[in-house]
């Protein structure tokens, strides 16, 4: 790794309860795709009573079950929203996967009806219609900019999207936001919420080089990241849509 690059500053909320399906990889790909290219990456990992110690570049928050959700809730809302919200009105990038990414939204009702409070990143809301209900699970291939993006997803609730916030991906396999229309994530700005879990970021490098250019925007808009051999990463990502029955 050389130090002549930009920072990047990465704040990683909650990898303890919010950390599904290995969700805690998508951290480790874009520690690993920054250094690479010389960008050096720093990384506060939050507990649920930490603060954010200072504005970040990028927030990253995975997915998680209702109770660690509940906890989760709890730590933004009490102690970071401030923070965060206004990093990401400054233009910081973000990527919050299902759990963490209904609880960027409005607001999350769960299973038993109770509601958590959501930070209103997203213009979305998330119903959980009752544990009768057949969850959506499985693999995932999506449309995203002229190609493709792989994952799997495993939830209850069903996120809706208002008029302020624009799909990430349409789903060619699997349920996506709610399982009805089609659409898959979320983005505003350069904050993108998704269900895919994967963890999502490996397997799909084209996206982990996005979000980490949407990350360097505001500090170093003319760093060109240097191409990678990605060879794994894509047959990793050809596996993930062969998995998903298609080709
Ligand atoms: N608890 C949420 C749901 O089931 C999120 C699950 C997850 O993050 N995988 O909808």
């Amino acid at each position: 790794m050389t130090t002549s690059g930009p920072v990047l500053r990465i704040a990683y909320l909650y990898p303890d309860l919010m950390n599904l399906y290995a969700d805690r990889g998508n951290v480790t790909c874009l520690e690993r795709r920054c250094a690479w290219r010389g960008v050096t990456p720093l990384v506060q990992r939050l507990e649920w009573d930490d603060r954010l110690t200072g504005p970040a570049d990028l927030y990253v928050i995975g997915g998680g079950q209702d109770r660690q959700q509940q906890l989760a809730s709890q730590g933004l809302t009490r102690r970071n929203a401030d923070q965060l919200l206004s990093s990401l009105g400054d233009g910081a990038a973000m990527l919050a996967v299902c759990g963490g990414y209904q609880l960027m939204a409005h607001r999350y009702r769960a299973a038993d009806g109770s509601e958590l409070a959501g930070l209103g990143v997203f213009d979305a809301e998330t119903v959980h219609p009752g544990s009768d209900v057949p969850r959506c699970i499985g693999n995932v291939v999506c449309d995203w900019n002229g190609s493709r993006l792989v994952g799997f997803e495993n939830h209850g609730g069903r996120t809706y999207l208002g008029s302020n916030s624009i799909p990430l991906a349409r789903v060619v396999r699997g349920h996506g936001n709610n399982s009805e229309d089609g659409t898959e994530g979320a983005v505003v700005g350069s904050a993108i919420g998704t269900y895919l879990h994967g963890s999502v970021l490996p397997k799909n490098p084209h996206l982990a080089d996005h979000i980490i250019r949407l990350a360097l925007a505001r500090g170093a808009p003319d760093f060109e990241l240097a191409p990678l051999d990605d060879a794994a990463e894509w047959a990793a990502h050809r596996a993930a849509v062969r998995a998903a029955g298609l080709r």
